[in-house]
């Protein structure tokens, strides 16, 4: 009877924790097609040396899986059995870093290996908050439970670069041949712990084009409300992944879908069901995507700003509305829009005060008049502030003719731009039927571009050739 209980219980317990695999799957070399030449000659480095010092010692996480599908990996983790002083022991150029969990950056040239130590799976001195979320955890463990803690099973792989082996616990290897995104474990449970997995099934499944798995999928619209509760620098350093995945516009769209664009910024879900917002961001991100595929720099306080641009339009356009000058309601309309979105994302400072001086340069582009376009050459965020104004062009929230005009007067020489500077009318004209149609097609009858000569005074609804209806058609 005793005996029967004591089992159930066993078996209560143990059912608990059915992600626990102890005995991985081995694929050798000739049954996957890692490419060798993808592999890191640094994390080969790292891989041997702990190895020849008795620690095992793998490739894990995203460059297995990316790998796998024949990606390069953007970058290489490592896991061991070795503790971190152990593993800064063998390299001349190591630095442990983290609270949270210990780490270690070996470092070669340009290139950071990230070096982790096996994690527990279940730590009795776990600290949660009261939705379940891990605040603290830092126990090492065994290679099987390091598995069972990873988020999704093609995440969960390791490969030994010197046997060319692939470890596999959670059949993650299937799961990339049937593209396919599952949570291990129990997928509500392992939102709960980290909200930010759910971001994360996003990001994954938009930029492999993998299929969520149902049982992955299903929890998220009920448990989306949890991101609110994740630490705005965390939150920020996810969305920045996703943003630069090179696959926005499809992160985006899926973050729609799954009822997940709430709380990550200040109304997203407004911005891109305004017809003028959507067209604006989602041209932004597909640029940004492009320039992520190309290898191009991606410049993080420009992106920031394209997507909290129409936040700040209206705004602005509100302030102005009640009488106020132009330029000092478009001041304090940006704090407001920085000092609402910071609560729920920390946008690092240094990004912040480049996105106020992009948007800040914005109705300086109005000014053609006297010496003001020369003075804004002087400016050292021009070229920001020109590109931003390019994208409005683009999304036809500025008049094409502005865009146009702006680009000459770049690329000239002094000469010619003295002749730019003296052709108002030319300019004006070019201008007003571009607004006319803009503005005839909300609805609005008023027509033509006022110059705003002095860049404060004027609150009329006229002055705003850069600022559209917020409303929208
Ligand atoms: P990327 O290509 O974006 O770098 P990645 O899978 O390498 O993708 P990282 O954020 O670099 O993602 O994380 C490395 C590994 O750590 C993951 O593959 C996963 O195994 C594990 N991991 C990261 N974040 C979590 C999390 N929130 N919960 C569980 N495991 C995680
Ligand atoms: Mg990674």
């Amino acid at each position: 009877m005793i005996k029967k209980f004591v089992t159930q219980v066993q078996e209560l317990f143990t059912r608990k924790k059915p992600r626990l695999r102890k005995e991985p799957k081995r694929i050798a070399a000739a049954e996957h097609a890692i490419d060798r030449e993808l592999v890191s000659r640094n994390a080969l480095r790292v891989c041997e040396t702990l190895q020849k010092h008795g620690f095992a010692t793998y490739i894990v996480g995203g460059a297995v899986r990316d790998l796998l599908l024949g990606i390069a990996p953007k970058d290489f983790d490592v896991a061991t059995d070795a503790t971190p002083e152990q593993v800064k022991a063998h390299f001349r150029r190591a630095i442990i870093i983290g609270r949270r969990f210990r780490l270690v950056h070996v470092m070669f040239g340009q290139e950071t290996i990230e070096v982790s130590t096996f994690r527990a799976l279940e730590n009795p001195d776990r600290q949660t908050d009261e939705h379940g979320r891990v605040l603290a955890d830092n126990l090492f463990g065994s290679q099987p439970e390091d598995a069972a803690r990873r988020d999704f099973t093609i995440n969960a792989l390791y490969y030994d670069p010197v046997t060319e082996t692939v470890l596999d616990y959670h059949d993650g290897v299937k799961d990339i041949r049937r593209r396919k995104l599952r949570m291990i474990g129990e997928p509500e449970a392992r939102y709960r712990e980290d909200p930010v997995r759910m971001l994360r099934a996003v990001r994954f499944a938009a930029k492999l084009g993998f299929e969520i798995d149902e049982a992955t999928r299903k929890p998220i619209t009920t448990l989306a409300a949890l991101i609110e509760n994740v630490p705005a620098a965390r939150l920020f350093e996810e969305m920045l992944k996703l943003l630069t995945s090179g696959h926005a516009v499809a992160c985006i769209t899926r973050l729609r879908v799954e009822g997940l664009h709430h709380g990550l910024l200040p109304l997203l879900d407004v911005i891109l069901e305004q017809p003028e917002g959507e067209r604006f961001v989602m041209l932004a991100l597909s640029r940004t995507d492009e320039r992520v595929r190309a290898g191009k720099h991606i410049a993080i306080g420009f992106l920031f700003a394209t997507l909290l641009w129409h936040e700040v339009l209206k705004q602005w356009k509100l302030r102005e509305g009640r009488g106020e000058h132009r330029i000092p309601a478009l001041d304090v309309a940006i704090d407001e829009v920085l000092e609402r979105q910071t609560e729920k994302l920390a946008i690092q400072r240094r990004y912040t005060s480049d996105m106020r001086e992009i948007w800040m340069l914005q109705p300086r582009f109005e000014r053609r008049t006297g010496r003001n376009p020369v003075k804004l050459l002087e400016h050292l965020r021009v070229r920001a502030g020109y590109d931003f104004l390019m994208l409005r062009c683009a999304a036809e929230e500025a008049p094409a003719e502005l865009g146009e005009w702006w680009t000459r007067f770049m690329e000239s020489n002094e000469a010619e731009r003295e002749s730019l500077l003296a052709a108002p009318q030319a300019r004006d004209s070019a201008a007003a039927p571009n607004r006319r149609r803009r503005r005839g097609r909300r609805g609005n009858g008023s027509s033509g571009v006022a110059r705003d000569a002095d860049g404060s005074a004027s609150a009329s609804a006229n002055s705003d050739i850069a600022v559209p209806s917020s409303k929208g058609g």
